[in-house]
């Protein structure tokens, strides 16, 4: 598949290209779907690392679409993955309610590096929403012992069902409708964060929500709350 101006610009920056192959499909909920797929050799290429995304191309209207997704259960001996799509308006969101065994995608892999801090942060504190229940999930099982909180934001009824990793003992969550374009989140946030915070240098904070709320609250938690670069990651994941 050509990819136009996006895929030669990839190129020139070195992506690695596979393909993937539906292999099943199921709805986690009425606003979120799995897709299953086998990963044409990527993972045993790569490796895989918590948050782990790929630049997935979607077919709409006779052109490709390229859009970033995180991986579900990568599995690099068995070459498997999965992909959960928070259903919306949008290509990916098309793409994945129709997609059935053997439909094929291109995808290309760049731009996801990750690792959490060494030594294990004390506590980590974990701000997203539908899109970023995946990566949120994957860092919940790389880091099962330290204790996190979680801030998910919810945009449908269903969203409250949105299966997540935790474990009740370590893990506290926190699920708030989104209200004027985030603002409900980073008020609770902003109101929560500091006196649960602890040690800044030992506190992990992630964040991934659409991208001004991104904004607000990694400016918040670097600056008003000075808890250090490297322990922030902050990441828009989409544009409302
Ligand atoms: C690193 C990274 C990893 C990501 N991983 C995932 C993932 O695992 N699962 C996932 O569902 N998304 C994930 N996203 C977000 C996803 O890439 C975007 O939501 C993307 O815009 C979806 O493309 P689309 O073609 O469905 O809609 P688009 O064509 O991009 O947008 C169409 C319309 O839908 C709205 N829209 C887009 N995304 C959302 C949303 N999440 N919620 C509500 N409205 C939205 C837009 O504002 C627009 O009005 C990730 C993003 C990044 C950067």
């Amino acid at each position: 598949m050509g990819h136009g101006w996006e895929g030669v610009v990839l190129k020139l920056m070195r992506g690695k290209d596979f393909v993937f192959t539906v292999t099943g499909a199921q709805d986690v909920t009425a606003h979120c779907r799995r897709v299953h797929f086998t990963d044409g050799g990527m993972l045993a290429a790569t490796g895989a690392h918590p948050t782990m995304w790929v630049r997935v191309w979607f077919p709409d209207a006779g052109r490709p679409h390229q859009r970033a997704y995180t991986l579900v259960d990568p599995d690099p001996a068995a070459g498997t993955f999965a992909l959960e799509f928070a259903l919306h308006e949008g290509p990916a969101s098309r793409w994945a309610s129709a997609a059935k065994p053997g439909d094929t995608v291109a995808a290309t892999v760049q731009g996801s590096a990750f690792a959490l801090p060494e030594p294990a942060p004390g506590r980590m504190f974990l701000i997203g929403d539908r899109a970023s229940a995946p990566a949120i999930n994957s860092l919940l099982t790389a880091a099962p012992e330290v204790p996190a909180t979680v801030w998910l934001e919810t945009q449908h009824d269903s969203d409250r069902q949105l299966p997540l990793r935790i474990r009740p003992a370590r893990h506290q969550v926190h699920r708030l409708p989104r209200q004027d374009g985030g603002a409900h989140l980073a008020a609770r946030v902003r109101a929560d964060l500091p006196a649960l915070l602890g040690d800044p240098a030992t506190a992990y904070v992630w964040i991934a929500c659409d991208t001004a709320t991104t904004r607000t609250l990694a400016q918040f938690v670097r600056r008003d709350l000075a808890v250090p670069r490297s322990q922030v990651h902050a990441q828009g994941y989409w544009r409302p």
